[in-house]
């Protein structure tokens, strides 16, 4: 049998333009990491394609990216024909396009494109539209199949986890329940009971990490005859934080726990090492195993809210900064390079604490900074971030804000406000 040679042609001038698409190629900024660079153009959202941004660039796991290079993103590139996005792509779909369509008019409200798809007369199609299953068309989020539902985002979610087995297994247990009784052992006996006093959070994830602990204290700090270990005093105020965001319907995870600490009223805070992670397990020796530890289940936990439909997640890191003895630091913050939602995140904490300063002590003023950083935390977990560093735990001044639990209750509820605006 032959085939005649104008069907084979078509079929080979389709496969063709199929085969041919071309990716979208941009350069890494200064510490860019897979997340960061996918988050700016709103790709990080869906596992396909994180793995099809490996896939193309050839990277693994914990790539960083290179400045200046250029990188493919899953977004092909098509020549927009002048009458529909239908056409162009060749397939009739109607709210396939418009799904285009929205993520083509946002790459230009976002600048990250200089006209419009019929100006330029170029489309681009992000690789999630077509390949993971649960888009929704509507932004992001409502209707993403439950899980168990879906194959496809099984398959990315199992696939997920393969890459992390060669370190540590990550448990995902159940998430903080806000039925009644509000009660959270990890607060310790005296704060166990959380009121809920309004729902200005509710539908908002948080995952607070506290620097540092287990094997590593973090900065370490003096005063009289105590050592001021940096991980016990970020991990009470991320505790006191944590714990008001419940009351005000958000959901927090704890991510490092030290179940017998709780919330402490001493001045003192006795170093220990027995912290542990969310699900149970201990921290390990190595930094870098440590810190994938928790971005991993930061990562795990983002997946599993994700699926549930939950966009608006958060993950905030607490820290006390060493410096020189002599140097006052206020609290200051960093946002993940590039990431513009975490720069507005981490804008918003530090005019929160600047009122606050202005109305309880006017005239002392306030000079904590925001500013981008390459940072772990900030670039390998995926949702926006902000890291605080809450004082130099060198300056003997500085230490009033951390070791009286009054002022250490003062900052959580100082950030709640930078959260609740
Ligand atoms: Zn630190």
């Amino acid at each position: 049998m032959t085939i005649p040679f104008r069907i084979l042609m078509a079929a080979f001038l389709l496969a063709g333009n199929l085969l041919h698409a071309e990716y979208l190629t941009v350069r890494a900024q200064r510490g860019d990491g897979i997340y960061s660079m996918l988050r700016r153009y709103h790709l990080v959202e869906y596992g396909c394609n994180i793995d099809e941004f490996k896939r193309i660039n050839g990277l693994s796991h914990s790539s960083n990216l290179f400045e200046g290079r250029r990188y493919q993103l899953p977004v092909e590139v098509y020549h927009y024909d002048g009458k529909s996005i239908r056409t162009t792509t060749g397939r009739d779909d109607w709210d396939r396009a418009i799904a285009i369509r929205d993520y083509n008019e946002w790459m230009l409200t976002a600048r990250l494109r200089e006209g419009s798809y019929q100006e330029e007369e170029i489309l681009y199609l992000p690789y999630h539209i077509d390949h993971c299953s649960g888009f929704s068309s509507e932004e992001v989020v409502a209707e993403i199949p439950a899980l168990g539902e879906n194959e496809a985002v099984n398959e990315a979610i199992d696939r997920l986890k393969d890459e992390r087995a060669d370190r540590d297994p990550i448990p995902v247990p159940e998430q903080v329940t806000l039925v009644a009784p509000r009660t959270f052992a990890i607060f310790g006996d005296d704060y166990a009971e959380v009121p809920l006093l309004d729902n200005k959070l509710a539908g908002k994830i948080y995952y607070i990490v506290s620097g540092h602990g287990g094997p590593d204290p973090g900065a370490v700090g003096r005063r009289g005859g105590y050592q001021l270990a940096e991980d016990e005093y970020a991990y009470d105020v991320a505790l006191r934080l944590c714990r008001n965001i419940l009351q005000h319907g958000g959901t927090a995870y704890m991510i490092v726990r030290d179940e017998n600490d709780g919330i402490r009223d001493q001045q003192f805070l006795r170093p220990d090492k027995d912290e542990t992670v969310w699900g149970g397990a201990s921290l390990p020796r190595n930094q870098k195993m440590r810190l994938f530890q928790r971005s991993d289940i930061i990562n795990a936990l983002y997946r599993e809210n994700f699926e549930k439909g939950i966009v608006d997640q958060t993950m905030i890191a607490v820290h006390v900064d060493s410096r020189h003895r002599g140097q006052r630091i206020d609290v200051f913050l960093y946002y993940p390079e590039g990431d513009i939602v975490g720069k507005v995140k981490a804008e918003r904490i530090q005019k929160a604490i600047k009122t606050q300063y202005e109305t309880v002590r006017p005239g002392r003023g306030y000079e904590g900074s925001v500013s981008p950083r390459d940072l772990h935390m900030l670039r390998e977990t995926i949702p926006s971030g902000v890291y605080i560093e809450l004082a130099n735990i060198a300056n003997t001044s500085d230490q009033q804000r951390i070791i009286n639990p009054r002022n250490r209750q003062l900052l959580a509820d100082w950030l709640l406000l930078g959260l609740l605006d």
